[in-house]
C-alpha cells in the first residue's frame, strides 16, 4: 500500500448546499493537481469538505490512527470559523501543511460580483484558520501560491518527503554490532529519548552474532555476489578470480551476504559497526557496508547510531531523487586562502550513490583494527550542491546541525588515497561554516546528501520537534551565535517541567 497524504478542505454550512457543491468540485481540482504531480511522492487523497467541529475532529483522529497516512494538508476554500478546528487540530499527531491557495489564478475583473467574492475567499478563510493553528502552537509548514506554479508543488513535495521520512523513523529498528568507540563523546546519546522523540529503537548485538551468520554463508551466494562485482564495478586485477588476493574479495562478499541476512532480512533499517570490536570477523566490513547503504540502509561507523539513524532517514527522504546520500566524516582541509576545501571520507564506508563514476574495488591494509586487509570501493564523489547533517545529544535535547555545501571535483588526483572521498566547499565560506559548526557542537560524523536541500532538513526538524541550526548562504557568525543562545532558552522553555 502506498503512503498517503490527506487533503482537507474547510468551509461551513452558512453558504447553502449550492456553494458547498462548488467548494467540493473546486477542492477536487486542487487535490487532483497535487495528486497528479510527480513532485509529490505519495498518494494525495481528498477527504470530504469539512463544515463542523465533530467531522474535523473525526478526520484528524482517523489520520492519527491510519499507518498509511503520513501527513495532512488543509486549505480553507471559504470561511471556516476556526473554533470548529480547535479539537481536531489539537488532536492531530501527523505532520501538517497549511496550503494557502485559491482555484482561480486571475481575477475575473469584468464580471466579479459578491457571489464570486463569497465563494473564493481563502485570503480571508486561511487567515482565520492560521490564527487558530498559531494559537494552538501547531507545528506546520505554510505554502502559499497557486498549484499550477511548479515552485508551490515542489515545496509541498519537499514536505511530503520529510513526512515519509518521519513515518519511516517512527518504526525504524537499528542494530549496533558492539557499542560505540571507547572514550568518544559525540557518538553517545540517550537511546530512550531517541525512541520517545523519533520512534527509532536502537539495540546492540554482539559482533559474534553476526560472525555466526558470516560462517553460514554458502559458496554459491559468494559466487553470485562476486559475479555482480565483476559486472558492476572496476575490480582490481589482484582481486579477480584466479588472482593472488581473490580470497579477500570472497571474504568481503561473505560479510556482505551475512549483513544482508542479519540486517535487511531481520527487519532493521540501519546498523553500526565498530573497528575496536570485530570478534571473529577477519576484515573490517567495508564493501558490504557500502553496498547495503546504496540499497537504502543507514550506516555509521564506531557505533555511532545517531548518524546511522540520520542515514536511513535521509535516504528515505531522498528516494528517487537525482544525487546521492552517504555516511561521511570531516577528515582534513585544504586551507589555501579563499579557496578552502573540505576532504571527507571514512575508513572504508562511503556510499557509492554519491560516486562520480564506476567505483573501483580494491584491497589495502588498514592501520587500525588489526585484521586482514579489507576490500572496499574507491571513488570520487560527483560534484553538485548538497547538505551535510549531524545530530548531537546536548543532554537536555537533540540538536541537528546542517551545512549547505557544494561538492566539487578534486583539484588534483589523489592516487595514494585508498578510500572513497568527497571534496566540498562549505557555505557561506570556510571560516563562517566551521566556526558556526564548532560553536554548535556539531559532530564529525555526518550524512552528506547531494539529493536533498536545506528545505528538506528544515521540514523534517519541524516535524520531529527537534532543534536544527542551519549554516548556509546567508549565515553570519554573530547572528548564528545569538541563535544558539536563543535556542537554548527556547528549547528549555518549550520542554516544560
Ligand atoms: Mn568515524
Amino acid at each position: 500500500m502506498s503512503k498517503q497524504i490527506w487533503f482537507l478542505t474547510g468551509s461551513q454550512g452558512l453558504y447553502g448546499e449550492d456553494v458547498l457543491v462548488q467548494v467540493r468540485d473546486q477542492s477536487a481540482q486542487i487535490s487532483g493537481a497535487l495528486a497528479a504531480s510527480e513532485a509529490i511522492p505519495a498518494e494525495v487523497v481528498a477527504r470530504p469538505v469539512l463544515t463542523d467541529s465533530s467531522a474535523i475532529r473525526r478526520v484528524m483522529l482517523d489520520a492519527n490512527a491510519d499507518d498509511d497516512c503520513v501527513g495532512v494538508i488543509a486549505w480553507m476554500h471559504t470561511f471556516s470559523p476556526a473554533k470548529m478546528w480547535i479539537a481536531g487540530m489539537d488532536a492531530l499527531d501527523k505532520p501538517f501543511l497549511h496550503l494557502h491557495t485559491q482555484v482561480n489564478v486571475e481575477l475575473p475583473w469584468a464580471t466579479i460580483d459578491m457571489d464570486f467574492m463569497n465563494l473564493n475567499q481563502a485570503a480571508h478563510g486561511d487567515r482565520e484558520f492560521a490564527f487558530i493553528a498559531t494559537r494552538l502552537g501547531v507545528p506546520r509548514k505554510t505554502v502559499s501560491g497557486h498549484v499550477s506554479d511548479p515552485r508551490v508543488v515542489a515545496r509541498i513535495g519537499v514536505w511530503a518527503r520529510a513526512a515519509l521520512a518521519r513515518a519511516e523513523l517512527r518504526t525504524l529498528k537499528l542494530v549496533r554490532f558492539g557499542d560505540n568507540m571507547r572514550n568518544v563523546a559525540v557518538t553517545e546519546g540517550d537511546k530512550v529519548e531517541a525512541e520517545r522523540r523519533f520512534g527509532v529503537s536502537v539495540n546492540t548485538w554482539g559482533v559474534n552474532d553476526l560472525v555466526e551468520v558470516v560462517d553460514q554463508v554458502a559458496d554459491s551466494e559468494i559466487d553470485a555476489l562476486v559475479e555482480q562485482y565483476l559486472d558492476l564495478y572496476d575490480v582490481a586485477d589482484e582481486l579477480r578470480p584466479g588472482a593472488d588476493r581473490h580470497e579477500s574479495l570472497r571474504y568481503g562478499a561473505r560479510i556482505e551476504a551475512a549483513l544482508r541476512r542479519f540486517v535487511v532480512d531481520g527487519g532493521f533499517g540501519a546498523f553500526t559497526t565498530n573497528f575496536e570490536d570485530l570478534g571473529g570477523l577477519r576484515q573490517l566490513p567495508g564493501l558490504g557496508v557500502q553496498r547495503l547503504m546504496a540499497e537504502g540502509i543507514g550506516f555509521a561507523g564506531e557505533g555511532d547510531w545517531k548518524t546511522a539513524v540520520l542515514g536511513r532517514t535521509l535516504k528515505t527522504m531522498a528516494a528517487g531523487l537525482p544525487g546521492g546520500t552517504s555516511f561521511m566524516e570531516d577528515y582534513t582541509y585544504d586551507l589555501t586562502p579563499g579557496q578552502e576545501l573540505s576532504l571527507g571520507a571514512h575508513m572504508l564506508e562511503v556510499c557509492p550513490t554519491i560516486a562520480a563514476g564506476k567505483p573501483r574495488i580494491e584491497v589495502h591494509p588498514l592501520g587500525i583494527g588489526g585484521r586482514e586487509d579489507p576490500v572496499r570501493m574507491v571513488f570520487d564523489a560527483a560534484p553538485g550542491d548538497g547538505v551535510t547533517l549531524g545530530l548531537c545529544d546536548l543532554g537536555d535535547r537533540f540538536r541537528m546541525v546542517a551545512n549547505e555545501i557544494e561538492v566539487v571535483a578534486a583539484p588534483h588526483p589523489m592516487p595514494k588515497l585508498p578510500v572513497a572521498r568527497a571534496v566540498w566547499k562549505a557555505q557561506p565560506d570556510f571560516t563562517t561554516a566551521t566556526e558556526c559548526w564548532l560553536s554548535a557542537g556539531g559532530p564529525h560524523h555526518t550524512v552528506l546528501s547531494t539529493a536533498l536541500t536545506a528545505e528538506h532538513l528544515t521540514d523534517l526538524a519541524e516535524m520531529l520537534g527537534t532543534e536544527l541550526v542551519l549554516i548556509g548562504k546567508g549565515t553570519t557568525t554573530d547572528q548564528f551565535l545569538k541563535e544558539l543562545r536563543w535556542n537554548n532558552a527556547y528549547h528549555r522553555l518549550a520542554m516544560g517541567f
